[in-house]
């Protein structure tokens, strides 16, 4: 029976799942990842081991829902990862895909055309209000784009934005709790939140890794 007349579509498609912390982008991608497995579908979950939140072996949401995901070091693991499992895998997840290098754009395209239900999820901006990593490129190649919004910490208007807060300059400092607050756009400033703006020297966001 071909693909087709088994109701899956023929050519593969790009999911992108984006918007700031704590707007369930995690939440979302693991929703759908249930549903294909509840159509009986074969699925595969990645996420950069930059994010140790909670599991090594599993993505988890704020709202302590989980799935099951290895973690690899770089999108050339990533597709060593995947090489084994790519005949039977229908659907692949990944979460807190800004970590992942440049080489994810070309990789989805390719899964794509090899009949994959890719859904990348990661966010579209850091706290400089910067794009993110390889996020807006695979918001561009995408066939659906989802752009969730938190909720205001400050005045509880829906946020796009994700404010740093405290004493760290570090730019990437992941998953922490207490460093990251969702903002709406009035009571976002691109600046950590205790520091003046003239204090916050911003470094490049590195992708690597
Ligand atoms: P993301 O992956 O986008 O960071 P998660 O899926 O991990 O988001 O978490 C979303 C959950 O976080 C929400 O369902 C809610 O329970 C919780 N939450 C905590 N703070 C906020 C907030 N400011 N706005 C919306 N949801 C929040
Ligand atoms: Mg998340
Ligand atoms: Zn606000």
């Amino acid at each position: 029976m071909s693909a087709q007349q088994q109701g899956r579509p023929e050519v593969g498609r790009l999911e992108v799942i984006t918007g700031p912390m704590f707007s369930g982008k995690s939440e979302e991608l693991i929703r759908r990842l249930k549903r294909a497995r509840i159509a009986r579908q074969r699925v595969a979950c990645f996420k950069p081991d930059i994010d140790l939140r909670y599991h090594r072996s599993a993505i988890a949401s704020h709202s302590s829902q989980t799935h099951e995901a290895e973690t690899v070091a770089s999108v050339e693991r990533l597709r060593e990862a995947l090489a084994p499992q790519l005949g039977e895998v229908e659907v692949i997840g990944i979460d807190e895909a800004q970590f992942l290098d440049e080489a994810i754009i070309p990789l989805a395209v390719e899964l794509v055309h090899l009949g994959k239900r890719l859904l990348v999820a990661g966010l579209d901006t850091t706290f400089a209000a910067e794009p993110f990593g390889p996020i807006p490129a695979l918001m561009a190649l995408s066939d659906e784009v989802t752009k969730l919004s938190a909720v205001c910490m400050v005045c509880g208007a829906p946020a796009i934005h994700t404010q740093r807060l405290g004493q760290s300059q570090e730019l990437v400092v992941v998953g922490a709790a207490g460093l990251y607050e969702a903002r709406c756009r009035r009571c976002f400033h691109p600046w950590v939140d205790g520091f003046g703006s003239e204090q916050l020297e911003l470094l490049p966001v590195t992708t690597e890794g």
